[in-house]
C-alpha cells in the first residue's frame, strides 16, 4: 500500500513513498514524536480509538510512561524510547511531529537540543511563540511576527520558526506532504504539575494551597485552548487538503489576573495572589483569529476555559493527592 519509509536524522528525511490526498484513512501506521507527552498522549488515544497502529517515538525529556501506559498490551501500539535527534528508520504513513522540549523552563535548560530536535515531520507542531511579541492583535498567519533573536526564549521561537521553514523547504524541494500547526498556549489532564506554564502552576498552587504567582503586572494576555480541541485541530489538519500554516487556538483572551480568578472561582475562592517579577521578553498579548482553521478545516474550539478547568482540576488533584476524597478532605 502507500507506505512510506521514513529515515530522519538531524541531517535529513527521506521520503520513500507518497500519501495520496484524499485517501479514506483506516487503519494507518502512525508515528507521533513526543507522544508520551501532555498533548501527544491525548492525540494517540484518539488514533487508536478510530484503529490506527500507533507507534509513540518518545525520549521522555518532559513526558511519562503514565500517560500512554493504558495502551501497553495493545497490538497496534508500540512505544520506542529514542531521541528523534538520532536517525530512526520507520515505514508509517503519517508523522506527527510533537517531540520538543515547549515548556520555558525546559528548553531554557537545554537549548541545543530545542534547535535541533525538530528533525522529524509531516505534521509540525509549530507554536504562537512563532509570532514573538506581537504587534498585530489578534495574530493572523500572515503576520511575520516579532521575535527577539538573542533573548531567552529565542532557542524555542526561532527553533519553532527555523522548524517551519525546514518544513516548508522540504515540501517545496523534496515534495515531502507537510502540515504546519501553530499551536496557542494548551491546558488539560496530564500536563506537567511543575513545568512552570501559568495554567499548571495555578492550579497545582491552589490545590496545594499556596499562593498563585502572577508575573508581573498580571495585565498580559493568554487564550487558553483545552487540549481535546486542540487534538480535533491537528487530526483535521492532517487529514485535509491544506498545509498552513494554521492557527489552533481558543481565542478567549484572558489577562492572567483573570485567569487567577477564574482558578480561583473553580478551585479555591479564598486563594491568594503573590506578584513576581516578570520573565524577559514575556509577550504582552495573544490571541489567535482562527477564520482560516474555520474556514478550510471545518474546526473551531468547543471548550471555554471555565468547562475545561474543573476537568484538568480533577486530574491534578488525583496526581498531587493520590485519590480525590482524600483531596476534597
Ligand atoms: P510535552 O513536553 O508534554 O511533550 C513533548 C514530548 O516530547 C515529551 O513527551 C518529551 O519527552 C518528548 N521529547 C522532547 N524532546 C524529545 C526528543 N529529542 N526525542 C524524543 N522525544 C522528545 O509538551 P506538549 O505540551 O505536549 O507539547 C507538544 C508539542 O506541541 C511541542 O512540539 C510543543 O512545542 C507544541 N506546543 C505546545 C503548546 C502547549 O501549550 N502545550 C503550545 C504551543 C506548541
Ligand atoms: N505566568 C504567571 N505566573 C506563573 C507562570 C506564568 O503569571 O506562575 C505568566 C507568564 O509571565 C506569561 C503567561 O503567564 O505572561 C503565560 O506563561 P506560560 O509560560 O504559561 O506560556 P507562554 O509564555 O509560553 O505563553
Amino acid at each position: 500500500s502507500h507506505r512510506a519509509a521514513i529515515q530522519t536524522a538531524s541531517r535529513g528525511l527521506y521520503v520513500g513513498g507518497k500519501i495520496p490526498l484524499g485517501l479514506k484513512r483506516k487503519g494507518l501506521r502512525v508515528v507521533v514524536t513526543g507522544g508520551a507527552g501532555f498533548v501527544g498522549s491525548h492525540l494517540v488515544d484518539r488514533l487508536i480509538a478510530r484503529g490506527d497502529s500507533v507507534i509513540v517515538v518518545d525520549n521522555f525529556f518532559t513526558g511519562r510512561k503514565e500517560n500512554v501506559m493504558h495502551h501497553f498490551g495493545n497490538p497496534n501500539f508500540e512505544l520506542v524510547r529514542h531521541d528523534v535527534v538520532e536517525p530512526i528508520l520507520l515505514e508509517v504513513d503519517q508523522i506527527y511531529h510533537l517531540a520538543c522540549p515547549a515548556s520555558p523552563v525546559h528548553y531554557k535548560f537545554n537549548p541545543v537540543k530545542t534547535i535541533i530536535s525538530f528533525c522529524i515531520r509531516f505534521l509540525l507542531t509549530s507554536t504562537s511563540e512563532v509570532y514573538g511579541d506581537p504587534l498585530q492583535h489578534p495574530q493572523v498567519e500572515t503576520y511575520w511576527g516579532n521575535v527577539n533573536p538573542i533573548g531567552v526564549r529565542s532557542c524555542y521561537d526561532e527553533g519553532k520558526r527555523t522548524a517551519e521553514t525546514l518544513t516548508m523547504d522540504y515540501h517545496r524541494g523534496a515534495q515531502v506532504e507537510v502540515r504546519i500547526a501553530r499551536i496557542f498556549n494548551t491546558y488539560g489532564p496530564r500536563m506537567c504539575i511543575d513545568d512552570g506554564r501559568v495554567v499548571s502552576n495555578f492550579v497545582a498552587q491552589a490545590l496545594r494551597k499556596e499562593p498563585l504567582t502572577v508575573y508581573g503586572d498580571g495585565k498580559q494576555t493568554r487564550s487558553f485552548q483545552y487540549v481535546s480541541d486542540l487534538v480535533e485541530g491537528l487530526m483535521r489538519l492532517m487529514e485535509g487538503e491544506h498545509i498552513g500554516p494554521f492557527n489552533l487556538g481558543n481565542p478567549g483572551e484572558f489577562t492572567m489576573l483573570e485567569l487567577a480568578s477564574v482558578v480561583q472561582d473553580t478551585i479555591d475562592p479564598n486563594a491568594k495572589i503573590e506578584f513576581r517579577p516578570n520573565t524577559e521578553d514575556d509577550p504582552h498579548k495573544r490571541k489567535p483569529d482562527i477564520t482560516r482553521a474555520k474556514q478550510l478545516l471545518g474546526w473551531e474550539p468547543k471548550i471555554s476555559l471555565r468547562q475545561g478547568l474543573p476537568l484538568m482540576v480533577s486530574d491534578f488533584r488525583q496526581r498531587i493527592f493520590g485519590d480525590q476524597s482524600e483531596a476534597a478532605a
